[in-house]
């Protein structure tokens, strides 16, 4: 209601007038034609002050604040969309008007460029030149082109485009936990041991929507393959060390073979049929008191090789637990029943043996060839490391008891010492102490393959 009053004081009619005249400099965009009309009836009509205060008020205060939002918004329109500003392209200065786009710039300058490739999830092209048009990188960081072409300059950039990258087909992710495999290293030797335990890839795999590939994408946790190496072993320094082994004990024989041994100050390793030791505990623990090694042989001797996965699992689990029920001893070393035993049994052994131990001097003393051609098979060929063959069950063994003096002089004179499996595995120094100790067991932290592979 103050308005009332305030115009009658002559200063606010001038005001009123000087609106008159803004009003006309606005023109028709204010648009707001009642404005004038509140003048004239200010000025010659006296009606109630109520409605002409309300003119008065559009006139004095709202007509100012229109033409100053024109002004602003026209400003606000020609610095948004019509300024021009410089920007860098391909190292050359362009001024383009603020918004322009990437794609409008490479029209306007005639930008030449090749389009990459359509192609798979696996880098196959799909088709020739069907790839993105060009690349774009924006103050020197590259941008992808779905997000360039439609980019706005502001000003002050440094653009530049170059030849086209590929474009890759659409495709799925799914996030897939990778079981390590199973592979063999090396292919002829005495011994199979277990050079490194598998782990778990967590990783994205890929299966594009038109090639049907597949391709690895983000890798979470990178795991490894299980490895079993084949090797002979090489004593460091070539050192003359040989180991004699005997099958299928204990046996009526065992404590004969361990009093020679002990009469000639030398160690062996048996490895035991867990049946046999079941049945004959004292002399298994006997040839552990007398210093040699005892080792898995398999709980009664099956073909492991023709064996379901279960059998070869029960088979090493039972000899083992027989093994350390009679004598004490952990060992998860064994040597496979006619030494028949390949990358798949490897894969059934679920981690829980570690070494398998075969030979490469066969002594074919279970021919019965009489106990000097036992003594001449056992000594040919043995080089540092050979591990010799002979039988401690299985049939009469009397040609063996014969012949284990004469086998052992006949190594000692040319210079051999007789060690144990363990020690002649330590003697090596590309094995693990902890395989050579024939008590280790799979970490933890590992998971045992589910598939072999090459
Ligand atoms: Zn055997």
């Amino acid at each position: 209601m103050s308005d009332t009053n305030d115009e009658r004081t002559p200063s606010k009619r001038t005001v009123g007038t000087e609106q008159k005249q803004g009003f006309g400099l606005v023109g028709k965009d204010a648009g707001f034609i009642p404005t004038g009309n509140a003048n004239v009836m200010s000025e010659g009509s006296s009606q109630n002050g109520h409605d002409r205060g309300g003119r008065r008020f559009v006139a004095r205060t709202l007509v100012p604040l229109l033409v100053l939002a024109a002004i602003l918004g026209g400003g606000f329109f020609w610095w948004t969309k019509l300024r021009p500003v410089q920007v860098t392209v391909n190292g050359t200065l362009q001024s383009v008007t603020v918004g322009t786009t990437i794609d409008q710039i490479k029209q306007d300058e005639n930008i030449q460029t090749a389009s990459g490739n359509y192609v798979s999830v696996s880098g196959n092209v799909l088709a020739e030149g069907g790839g993105h048009p060009y690349s774009v990188t924006i103050n020197d960081k590259d941008t992808p082109y779905d997000e360039a072409s439609v980019y706005k300059v502001s000003g002050g950039e440094r653009i530049s485009i170059g030849d086209g990258g590929d474009r890759t087909e659409p495709y799925t992710t799914e996030t897939v936990n990778q079981a390590p495999r199973l592979l063999m290293e090396g292919n002829v030797g005495a011994i199979n041991y277990i050079s490194q335990w598998g782990s778990t890839t967590v990783k994205d795999v890929l299966t594009g929507q038109e090639s049907g590939e597949q391709a690895d994408g983000t890798v979470y946790q990178q795991g490894q393959d299980c490895i079993v190496t084949v090797k002979d072993v090489q004593p460091a320094g070539n050192k003359r060390l040989v180991a004699l082994t005997f099958d299928d004990g204990p046996s009526q024989y065992t404590s004969q073979y361990l009093e020679i041994l002990k009469a000639k100050g030398v160690k062996a390793t048996f490895f035991c049929l867990g049946k046999e030791v079941d049945a004959n505990p004292s002399a298994a623990k006997a040839i552990v008191d007398a210093g040699s090694q005892i080792c898995s042989h398999s709980y009664d001797h099956p073909d492991l090789r023709n064996s379901d996965a279960q059998t070869v699992l029960d088979q090493l689990t039972s000899s083992f637990s027989s093994i350390e029920n009679a004598t004490g001893v952990k060992t998860t070393a064994f040597r496979p029943p006619y030494g028949s035993f390949t990358q798949k049994t490897w894969l059934s052994t679920q981690g829980v043996a570690t070494v398998s131990v075969r030979w490469d001097i066969d002594t074919e003393d279970w021919r019965l060839p009489g106990a000097g051609r036992i003594v001449s098979n056992a000594t040919t060929g043995v080089k540092p490391g050979s591990i010799i063959l002979m039988h401690d069950g299985g049939g009469n063994r009397d040609q063996d008891v014969e012949a284990l003096p004469q086998i052992i002089d006949t190594l000692q004179s040319q210079g051999y010492t007789f060690v144990t499996i363990s020690e002649l595995l330590a003697s090596d120094d590309s094995i693990p102490s902890d395989i050579a100790s024939c008590d280790a067991t799979m970490p933890e932290s590992a998971v045992w393959p589910d598939e072999i592979g090459e």
